[in-house]
């Protein structure tokens, strides 16, 4: 088939979360883009839950801010409830979710990119890879990619190439017994570009993950259920986002509760699950299970949550959450109707699981970029993680990294210690991951460090240096950070008597009285004191801005916890900054186990810190590699 031909600098094929973030970045380096999408009316879709953040997802989303991301942008403008969870907990679980406008999210982030320079978008279904060889051997061939060709057979040649596609490859729906072979809200599939992947040595697998039904408001008695409110006062994701102009009229949302009766339903008609019949093939998330999984792995539990949603402020369209499913439509409505506040309810669209083609991760290095396959770069779900925030954070370091490539300057890895995104990426790439990934803040072992609130004073240097953040961004950062150090140095030399005034002042707070004097700092690091608890006794403090009292408040209170952390990240950096040589033959390395030789050469670590964290590589197999490189240096 002959078609046209256009010559760009980036083919980013996919306008989901990962792809929109990913073009985005790329066009803002300057770098002409095309982005790809089976229909532009489904750019930034959320095809499942309608919220953005949420624990450990949320400090993805400020950290893309940080960077120079748009995720955060967006939400600030279009979402309907706000809240940041685990406040009663420390400030490293501290989380922000919000509910979102689903058409205005999507809408909203359509018109960046529609005005974004040096970025396309064109509606089109991308079936084929474009590559040349570069090293061909007996066991390895090796390529650089050179553009895309789509359906209608027009070629996009293009220096870099990031697939985003996320459950849209050979995408498979199913409800029950009925089964369609589409992808996500009913939108066309992408069947032909994983043949096209293949051929290039690509390893494809097969993940599937599932949503609930989503219910008309007119058909839900909610005075059956707790109504839950947003938080009084909001706070924007996004550090560029005025904090008035969030200050907005928030919806409520809804818990309600399963009860015996549903889990009867459900186990009475398991053999008509699509997953316990055996007919899906992909593997699902753990830790998004479906109702159906609950029922019967969680087989003690009486009654499981049930938050109900809405989809929009605009929309009668109410989200079940916690009850996803691929239980057929009769049984759906009857489970569905056993819930207190759902007995007459009527469903707008109903349950399904979808399976879809992904990739193993282990083939990409820690930049995104596919190790045989220069200038190919992937993220999002087609990475085999789940969620929109993960989809997103993924997108950026993607773009970054693939104008990076183009423009021939070194390309960004977050290591462990910087950032979530650097967790989530080289969990993806080091593990072998055997089910959609999604983010948790058990997996930062550094978390105290990498919390929400100070992600612009550990990312926005780095954004800058990119290009994506600005100079007054950037700017206003370095200055938060001299005052932070300023003040808190100011607050360690400053001390207070244990005159009568002060003992007052302490009683007054509840708090113990001093045996000798004592400085500011250590007021502040008591539980029941903080730096605007003192105010009255420390009159010579300069006016400070809220989010740098906020630093002072948390770096006092947890300096021990800090410390220490920052000792252990000292270690993990000695062997994190380790770099192993590209090209580095590991049966050349004849004291390895034969176990640890194959995993190595085929993770190809870039640092013996990932090499480390490789499954089946044991602390006595680095100590043997750290030998061999020392003798080959
Ligand atoms: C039914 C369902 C349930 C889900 N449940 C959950 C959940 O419970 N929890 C959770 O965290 N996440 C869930 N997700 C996942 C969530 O939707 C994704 O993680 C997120 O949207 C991934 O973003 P992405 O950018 O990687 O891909 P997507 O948002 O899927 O976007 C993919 C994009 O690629 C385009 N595309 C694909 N192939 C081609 C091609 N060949 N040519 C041109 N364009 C192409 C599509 O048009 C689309 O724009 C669910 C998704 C679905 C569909």
């Amino acid at each position: 088939m002959s078609g046209i031909r256009e010559q760009v600098d980036v083919c980013v094929v996919g306008a989901g979360h990962a792809g929109c973030e990913a073009a985005l970045a790329c066009a803002r380096m300057g770098l002409e883009t095309v982005i790809f999408t089976v229909s532009v009316d489904s750019i930034a879709l959320m095809p499942c839950n309608p919220n953005i953040g949420g624990s450990s997802k949320g400090h993805l989303v400020r950290e893309l801010d940080a960077l120079g991301g748009e995720m955060g942008k967006v939400i600030d403008q279009t979402f309907i409830q706000s809240k940041m969870l685990n406040v009663s907990k420390g400030p490293a679980v501290h989380s922000l979710r919000a509910q979102a406008d689903k058409a205005e999210y999507s809408r909203a982030m359509r018109k960046v990119l529609e005005n974004q320079a040096h970025l396309t978008i064109k509606q089109a279904e991308v079936v084929e890879l474009l590559s040349v060889h570069t090293e061909a051997s007996d066991t390895i061939t090796s390529y650089r990619i050179t553009g895309v060709k789509t359906y209608t057979g027009a070629i996009y040649e293009s220096k870099a190439v990031i697939l985003c596609t996320g459950t849209y490859l050979k995408a498979r729906c199913l409800c029950g017994e009925a089964i369609t072979h589409t992808g996500p809200n009913g939108l066309q599939a992408a069947n032909e570009l994983t043949d096209s992947l293949k051929a290039l040595g690509i390893e494809m697998c097969r993940f599937k993950t599932g949503t609930p039904a989503r219910m008309d408001k007119r058909s839900i008695d909610f005075s059956k259920m707790e109504e839950q409110f947003g938080d009084e006062r909001v706070i924007p994701f996004s550090f560029s986002t005025d904090e008035e102009s969030v200050q907005i009229d928030q919806v409520s949302c809804w818990l309600t509760y399963t009860n015996e009766k549903t889990h009867d339903i459900i186990r009475a008609n398991l053999d008509r699950s699509p997953i316990y019949a055996g007919v899906i093939e992909g593997t699902g998330p753990r830790y998004c299970p479906s109702i159906e999984d609950k029922v019967v792995k969680f087989a003690d539990k009486e009654r499981h949550q049930v938050f109900i949603e809405p989809e929009g402020r605009h929309t009668n369209e109410m989200y079940v959450g916690g009850m996803s499913s691929s239980l057929p439509e009769d049984v759906q409505l009857a489970m569905y109707r056993t819930v207190p506040g759902l007995e007459h309810c009527k469903i707008v669209k109903n349950a399904y699981a979808i399976e879809y083609d992904c990739i193993k991760p282990d083939q990409l290095y820690p930049t995104l970029e596919f190790k045989r396959i220069s200038g190919l770069f992937s993220a999002g779900q087609f990475n085999g993680s789940s969620g929109y925030e993960e989809a997103a954070a993924q997108g950026l370091i993607a773009g970054i990294n693939a104008g990076c490539y183009i423009k021939g300057c070194e390309q960004i890895v977050l290591d462990r210690s910087q950032a979530y995104i650097g967790v989530l990426i080289d969990d993806l790439v080091t593990k072998e991951n055997f089910e959609p990934y999604r983010m948790m803040t058990s997996r930062a072992e550094y978390r105290l460090l990498l919390r929400q609130d100070n992600a612009d004073l550990r990312l926005r240097r780095i954004g800058y240096q990119v290009g994506l953040v600005t100079e007054e961004q950037y700017q206003y950062v370095c200055e938060k950070e001299q005052l932070i150090a300023k003040e808190m140095d100011r607050l360690r030399q400053v001390k207070v008597g244990a005159n009568k005034e002060i003992q007052m002042f302490l009683n007054q707070k509840n708090s113990s009285s001093l045996k000798t004097a004592a400085s500011l700092a250590e007021l502040i690091s008591r539980p029941e004191l903080s730096y605007e608890r003192i105010a009255e006794i420390d009159t010579d403090r300069p006016c400070l801005p809220k989010d740098v009292i906020e630093q002072i408040n948390i770096n006092l209170k947890y300096d021990g916890y800090i410390k220490r952390q920052l000792k252990q990240v000292e270690q993990f950096q000695k062997i994190e900054n380790k770099k192993i040589a590209p090209g580095l033959d590991y049966n050349e390395i004849k004291n390895l186990r034969l176990e640890a030789r194959q995993k190595l050469q085929k993770f190809k670590p870039v640092s013996v810190g990932q090499a480390s964290r490789i499954s089946g590589v044991t602390p006595a197999d680095i100590s043997v590699l750290l030998v061999y490189m020392e003798s080959h240096k």
